[in-house]
């Protein structure tokens, strides 16, 4: 039976979405974010493996989540209070193909929760394979006397400190033939100027995992960056500093001209974390950007 395409199908600008303070919730976006991938066919590449995706209620997380469900694995999520609701939902659609989804709530910015947040989805999972460590925040400013070292700093705990002490924590359950990904982005190539912190973490977020790729090969572990171009989520309708026009022509400058659903960047957190398609591949930063050369 002929399909029609997703490279062709998925949405494209403009979008009249509406605006939402941070951090955005999926279920209140009036477009919904694309984590169907209803043409994926799973084929049980992570069976029994357990999953830690951190900002797994939503947006890319989300669509990773139920992938990995797909594929045989069970996950636990990390997300903010405000996010309980697309929490339950990513639980809900996880336990749709019978396996198991923990819930973890929490700020990430703080270092006893990320140790904590690892520990407990290790004991309520029944071990750890894998880490996502995918939660950002995300703030747009027209200068950088906009940004206060508050904001800075809370740019830095978020994106790139979680993920020094997620990775810490979970390497004392890590085993030969577990896998680490990092959400990276295409800023850290293009240094945007509405972005200097965030731009500067996904950066920092680049080097530090070519450099843990380097430490973990002894330990049999692969540690890989993912880098999207725009991908429709909450995360840019919920950016206090994007403009109006910015959300309605989202994605229309890549050379695709749209942004990518959350179903395109999933495969390759299955890809990337499966030893049987990936053993080879590490401390890489693969750009997923509809056509943008950014390395
Ligand atoms: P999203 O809003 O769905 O996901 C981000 C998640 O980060 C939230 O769900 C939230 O749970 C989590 N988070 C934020 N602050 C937190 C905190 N203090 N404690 C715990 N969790 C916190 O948006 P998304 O676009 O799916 O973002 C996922 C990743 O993709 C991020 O790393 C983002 O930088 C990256 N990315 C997104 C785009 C894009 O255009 N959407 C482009 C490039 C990279
Ligand atoms: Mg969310």
């Amino acid at each position: 039976m002929r399909t029609n395409p997703q490279v062709t199908k998925e949405p494209k600008p403009p979008f009249k979405e509406r605006r939402q303070s941070s951090p955005g919730l999926e279920h209140k976006m009036k477009i919904k974010p694309q984590w169907q991938a209803p043409l994926y066919r799973s084929a049980n590449k992570l069976e029994n493996k357990k999953a830690l995706i951190t900002g797994g209620d939503s947006g890319i997380g989300r669509a990773v989540a139920v992938l990995y469900a797909r594929e045989g694995a069970d996950v636990a999520i990390v997300y903010t209070a405000k996010e309980r609701k697309d929490a339950e939902i990513t639980k809900h659609l996880v336990e749709m193909y019978n396996r198991h989804c923990i819930l973890i709530e929490g700020d990430l910015s703080r270092e006893v929760f990320c140790k904590k947040a690892v520990n407990t989805a290790f004991k309520e999972l029944g071990g750890l394979d894998i880490l996502v460590s995918n939660a950002a925040h995300q703030l747009r400013k027209d200068s950088l006397e906009e940004v206060t070292t508050k904001e800075w700093d809370l740019t830095f705990k978020v994106n790139i400190y979680a993920y020094f002490h997620l990775t810490k924590a979970a390497l004392k359950y890590l085993k030969p033939g577990s896998a680490i990904i990092v959400t990276s982005s295409q800023t850290a190539a293009m240094g945007p100027h509405d972005l200097p912190d965030y731009s500067a973490t996904k950066g920092a977020i680049n080097t530090f995992t070519k450099s843990l790729a380097q430490s973990l090969i002894k330990k049999g572990i692969r540690v890989n960056a993912v880098a999207p171009g725009p991908v429709w989520t909450p995360l840019n309708p919920a950016d206090q500093g994007a403009k109006k026009e910015k959300i309605q022509t989202f994605g229309k400058k890549q050379p695709i001209q749209r942004p990518a659903q959350p179903e395109e960047l999933a495969p390759l957190y299955v890809f990337l974390v499966s030893d049987a398609d990936s053993s080879y591949i590490t401390g890489t930063v693969i750009p997923v950007t509809g056509g943008l050369p950014i390395n």
